[in-house]
Formats: C-alpha cells, structure tokens, sequence
C-alpha cells in the first residue's frame, strides 16, 4: 500500500541544489513508479541561510526537519564564507543541525562498484572484483564534543581535549552496528584504543555485552592503528566497522578514499527511531559549481539509504540502486568519474538516466 513521507530539503551552496535536484527526481519516479507520496520542503541551510538570515540553520529549517520524517541534504559551504567567525560559518549549521536532531549514529558505506574497480587506488589482488564496507561511527559524544580548554603549564600555554563516553552512548550505537550488520554479512569489527585509553575499555566491554543480544553477528576487536593498516591491507575482511567519533571520522575517509571516487558515496545519519539525515559525504565542490559537471550518485544513493533505513522500503532502495548500477554498466559517467571509452554526461543527464530506469 502506498504511504506518505514528509521530507524537509536542504540543498545548501555550491553543487548542493544541482545535485538534490536530481535525488529529487528519482524520488519521485520512485513514489509514481511504487505508489507513495513524498511530501518535499526546501528549506536554507549553510552560506545561503547567511546571506538571507545571518544564520546557517535558521530556526524553521530546524523546526521544519524536526516535523519530518527525514532530511535531505546536499552540501554547504564555499569560500565566500570561509573568513566569517566559527559560529556563524555554514560548517556550524551542519553541527547544530546534527545536535539539535539528536542523531547520533553515522552510516558511511564504502562501496567500490565493478564497473568502477580502475578508480580504486588499491591493487586488483588487494580489492578483488568488488568491495562494500560499512562504517557506523559515534556522531555526537567523545573527544569532538568533550571538556576541552587552555591553561598554562611548565612549558608554557597548554591546549587540552577530553574523550568521554557512557555506557549508554556506547550502547545505542554498538546496537545500530548489529542490526545494520543483521542486514548485511553479519560481522561487526569494533575498533578502539583499550590498549592505551580508558574510554577504550569502557567501549570494548560495552560492545561485548551488547553483542551477546545478537548471537547470529561475529563481533572482533581491533585497535585503531592495526584497523587502518587494514583496511588497505585486506579491506574485504571487513563488513561493519562501529567506532567512536574520531576513529570514525578518519577511517571513514580512508575507507571511503579506497574506492577512489568521492562522487560516489552516500551518508546517512541516525537518530533514536528511524528519523534521518542523509547526504552525499562530498562538500559544495566550488570549483565545478553551476557548470552541470558534478556527480549526482552519491545524492541520489543518499535518498536510496532514506528509502531504507527511514522509510523501511527495501525494495525500492534496491530499485534505486540497481538503476544506479545499471546507468553505470551501460557507460555513462559523469566527469570525475570518466574514463576512456565511455560516455560522458553531465548533471542533469545522469539524474534522468538514473530515474528513467526505475
Ligand atoms: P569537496 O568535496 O567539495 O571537493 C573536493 C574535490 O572533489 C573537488 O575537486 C570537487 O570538484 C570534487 N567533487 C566533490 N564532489 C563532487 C561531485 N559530486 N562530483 C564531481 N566532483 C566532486 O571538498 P572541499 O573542496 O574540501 O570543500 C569545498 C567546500 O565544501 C568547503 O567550503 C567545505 O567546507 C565544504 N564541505 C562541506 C561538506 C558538507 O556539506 N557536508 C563536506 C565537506 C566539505
């Protein structure tokens, strides 16, 4: 039976409306094509809220995402912004809208297509025919959001930060990683710095008790330094990997540089109930702005995580992604993603593509 959503857009600076212009017209062929209804507000947020408002998340665009189901987002930022205070940047917009949505757990799959093995920097023997990993990291607590200040000491001014987690944080996310991996290949790698920090072995007990609830998924430790060796080591050893928030961050990144093409991947960010934030992991790419030459996969695989982990609509997440990988097979790239032989398109031209084959 078709349903109604409610989704608050956020198309921010840059490539961000060009490439949300066309997430949206996949959604839509999804709703016609499945029989749902969604329900789209485009709201500002980042550069272009600074310039109408003075703020980079005005309050009815965070009223507005709270009232929806889910929230969809392109990317922000750019250099006309860069020289503003912290507090006022578009950067800062992202964050309070982070906070203010109480999402705490950060999917980032690193998924390196077939037909795009020659971007991977990584060796064909390392990589194999295809890779997919997927990163759950801690969005909202630890050394980012810790006790933090100056002071002086022996050797002069001091600057220190402070990594702290509950037991509760550390639960509630380690509890997103297993039923993600219960999707998926049913193996969670946690990662962490027991050897070293207390934090560490506080979240190392955590994900053991917690694991014990999920008797089907095979739950390994490993420290952060050997996780990112790893990871370029033999990255296809991994499924799930749930890590705290600056683990996450940088092996995010790392993970997501193994399939070469940051045009590509999608994000979703959760909070307690199925309400999400998704957006492409990508910035506002200045240098291509306004010229139809970005990529509007990662977007549109953002809205196809939505369908999933939101909306619960399986089979039309699959509808989406199969349409992505088909467009791919029959040689269309866009520019950052071209090689000989194929076929060039620009922004507009992938997004119709894609939605013409669901
Ligand atoms: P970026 O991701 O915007 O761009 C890095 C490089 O990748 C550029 O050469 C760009 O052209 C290319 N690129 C990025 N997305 C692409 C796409 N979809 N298709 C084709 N090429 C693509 O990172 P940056 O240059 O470091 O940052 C630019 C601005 O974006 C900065 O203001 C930064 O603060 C902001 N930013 C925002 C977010 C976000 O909104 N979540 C994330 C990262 C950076």
């Amino acid at each position: 039976m078709g349903m109604e959503y409610r989704i608050a857009v956020l198309p921010g600076d840059g490539i961000g409306p060009e490439v949300i212009e066309q997430a949206l017209l996949v959604l839509e062929q999804v709703g016609r094509k499945f029989g749902h209804v969604f329900r789209f507000t485009t709201l500002l947020a980042g550069g272009c809220a600074i310039d109408a408002t003075g703020n980079p998340l005005p309050e009815e665009t965070l009223d507005e995402c709270r009232r929806s189901d889910a929230v969809l987002l392109g990317a922000v930022g750019g250099p006309k912004w860069d020289n503003l205070p912290g507090d006022i940047r578009p950067e800062a917009g992202l964050l309070a809208l982070r906070g203010g949505l109480g999402l705490f757990a950060n999917l980032r799959p690193a998924v390196l297509n077939r037909e795009l093995r020659d971007a991977c920097p990584l060796r064909p023997d390392i990589v194999g025919e295809s890779m997919d990993i997927m990163v759950v990291r801690e969005l909202t607590g630890g050394i980012y959001f810790g006790q933090r200040g100056r002071r002086t000491g022996k050797m002069g001014e001091e600057a220190f930060d402070t990594e702290c987690y509950s037991e509760g944080e550390i639960e509630r996310i380690a509890r997103v990683a297993f039923e993600v991996a219960r999707k998926r290949r049913k193996k969670v790698t946690s990662v962490d710095k027991a050897n070293v920090l207390e934090s560490s072995r506080l979240w190392r007990e955590v994900v053991t008790k917690v694991a014990n609830d999920y008797p089907d998924v095979t739950l390994e430790h490993m420290y952060v330094d050997n996780a990112a060796m790893q990871l370029v080591r033999n990255p296809r050893q991994f499924d799930v990997i749930v890590t705290s928030n600056m683990f996450g961050d940088i092996l995010s990144d790392e993970a997501s540089m193994i399939t070469g093409s940051i045009g590509m991947l999608p994000s979703a960010s959760l909070g307690e109930g199925s309400f999400g934030l998704y957006e492409p992991i990508h910035g506002s790419a200045p240098d291509i702005a306004g010229k139809d030459k970005a990529n509007p996969l990662a977007t549109i695989l953002s809205a196809a995580m939505m369908l999933r982990y939101t909306m619960h609509l399986e089979e039309e997440a699959m509808a989406v992604e199969n349409a992505v990988n088909r467009v791919l097979e029959e040689g269309y790239r866009t520019a950052d993603i071209m090689s000989t032989g194929k076929k060039n398109v620009g922004t507009r031209e992938m997004g119709r593509l894609v939605a013409e084959r669901i």
